[in-house]
């Protein structure tokens, strides 16, 4: 089967536009904000937007297309305001990709600003209960999935370890509404060298742990610009960073991965050629993809 590429697009102009985007640059796979990710609020998605982006998304054979929660967004938050702020935010993220037909909202989990992991990891899990309340009280059922992003783990933030994952399941009352979105720049950094053959080894292993392995269902692809261990979440071009060209090919080629949609987050513009950086990086995935 084809390699199922595609990147993380702009929606000025709406919605569409990114998954119209998406078929010209031959993309598979989509990933968009459906409002301003450092705003709290976004207009409604017009009718209209939506009939196009799911034209769009049907003519180029998206598949999952999902998107990106808020970075204002912190369910571990010890400030109850923030904590409740949240929770209505992603509601309103959840009914925006459920009212694009999207698969999955990505969210990272949070971080305990006070530094207390135990408590952060209940208030992740009370936020996602009262998340899938909120949506389910007004009976409407929802198929969009709450995507856990495992981080770097810089500061405070959780889910560095795939432990944070496992206990953030374990802890949820909701945890069939929720999945996975896994991110190779983010799990080198973390300390899970993808350099070698170990490190990729104990990811997967940390993950099969509750089987949760089979709830992964979307890959961020990024390279990394700070080496394994640094916990630093910078994200490189595909080959230039410190993954190595060995370490994204073994990554991308895993059992566990290889069929799932994969999201570039790396840089846009062009190459010293005038080549779309998501162009070059889908040709570097695609050349490295054993299909
Ligand atoms: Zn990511």
């Amino acid at each position: 089967m084809p390699l199922l590429i595609g990147s993380h697009l702009s929606v000025a102009g709406g919605c569409h536009r990114a998954a119209e985007e998406a078929g010209q640059l031959g993309m598979k796979a989509l990933q968009i904000f459906t409002k301003n990710n450092n705003q709290w609020a976004g207009k409604p998605i017009s009718e209209a937007d939506r009939a196009s982006f799911l034209a769009a998304a049907s003519k180029n054979k998206l598949t999952q297309p999902i998107s990106h929660a808020s970075y204002l967004i912190n369910l571990a938050s010890p400030k109850p305001e923030l904590w409740q702020k949240s929770v209505d935010s992603m509601v309103d993220e959840i009914r925006r990709a459920a009212y694009l037909n999207l698969a999955g909202v990505v969210m990272h989990p949070g971080s305990p600003t006070d530094g207390d992991r135990e408590a952060g990891l209940d208030r992740i899990a009370k936020g996602i209960d009262a998340i899938f309340q909120s949506i389910s009280s007004d009976g409407q059922s929802v198929e969009v999935k709450l995507l856990l992003e495992n981080t770097a783990g810089q500061g405070n933030a959780l889910g560095w370890q795939i432990a944070d994952l496992t206990e953030i399941f374990r802890r949820s009352e909701a945890s069939d509404s929720l999945g996975i979105c896994i991110d190779s720049c983010h799990s080198h950094a973390a300390g899970y060298d993808l350099t070698c053959e170990s490190g990729l080894d104990r990811l997967i292993d940390e993950l099969s742990v509750d089987s949760l392995l089979g709830r992964v269902v979307a890959i961020h692809l990024n390279d990394s610009k700070k080496p394994a261990g640094s916990r630093v979440d910078r994200h490189e071009h595909l080959g230039l960073g410190h993954l190595t060209l060995d370490g994204i090919a073994r990554f991308i080629n895993h059992p566990a991965f290889r069929s799932l949609p994969m999201i570039l987050e790396t840089e846009k513009g062009e190459n010293d050629d005038g080549v779309s950086w998501d162009v070059v990086n889908m040709d570097v995935a695609k050349g490295l993809y054993n299909s």
